[in-house]
């Protein structure tokens, strides 16, 4: 992602504290509270400018959505996007996914979504990706029993990777799609970078992966 120098994205959030939540530590294992209203939480990791998260969050009233994004000058426009949609049942971190632990209690999220993350196709920034297991052990705490992680891609490379990493973790893999686009899957709400690169014609590979409960992994 390419950044831009943006000092006014930081007034622009501050001025937001309804929708991009500062100190979020302070709401670990409460953030029903933050929303109002008992939901199940559904978390992004990355979520880039929001599209994804603003469609899921308009059809699916139901949950209590948050996204994380590390970058305020990119969260700046999926803020903005927040805020015009008049959402309630949206958030927005501006911090890094390497804190998770210090934002969620044990078991407090209900889905996970990764979506185009970025690749690190060196073997060296393997650390880095999304799916790297230090990652997965971090989601798995934080999601609760039967919990799981939806991920999409358009890069052949970290698919192969993250089916991989997901079943090395032990992790059960659903709905494995290498095609998303031509595929019978129903009510996909697409990202920006998903926009992007399918009308340039490139396949989207997509998966659900789900963690096994601690009996699933006794009886392997
Ligand atoms: N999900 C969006 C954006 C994809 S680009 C879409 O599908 O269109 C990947 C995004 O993930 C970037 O905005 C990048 O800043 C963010 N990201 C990558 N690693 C991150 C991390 N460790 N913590 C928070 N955000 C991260």
């Amino acid at each position: 992602m390419r950044l831009r120098n943006k000092p006014w994205a930081r007034d622009a959030i501050a001025q937001n504290p309804d929708l991009v939540i500062q100190q979020p530590a302070t709401w670990k294992g409460n953030w029903h509270r933050c929303f109002g209203r008992q939901a199940p939480l559904y978390i992004e990791v990355g979520t880039g400018k929001g599209q994804f998260l603003t469609g899921m969050a308009k059809h699916h009233p139901e949950i209590n959505f948050i996204g994380i994004e590390r970058y305020e000058s990119v969260l700046v426009t999926a803020m903005e996007r927040a805020k015009e949609a008049e959402l309630t049942n949206l958030k927005f971190l501006s911090e890094d996914v390497y804190d998770l632990l210090d934002f969620f209690a044990d078991g407090e999220v209900s889905r996970l979504f990764i979506n185009f993350t970025d690749p690190w196709p060196k073997k060296r920034h393997e650390k880095r990706r999304l799916t790297y297991k230090d990652f997965l052990a971090k989601y798995e705490i934080v999601l609760k029993e039967k919990g799981d992680i939806h991920f999409k891609t358009d890069n052949q490379g970290l698919f192969e990777y993250s089916l991989h990493s997901f079943s090395k973790y032990g992790m059960i893999l659903h709905n494995v799609s290498l095609d998303l686009h031509n595929s019978d899957f129903e009510g996909n709400i697409m990202t920006e970078y998903e926009e992007k690169f399918a009308k340039k014609g490139m396949r989207i590979y997509r998966c659900e992966a789900q963690f096994r409960t601690n009996e699933e992994s006794h009886n392997l």
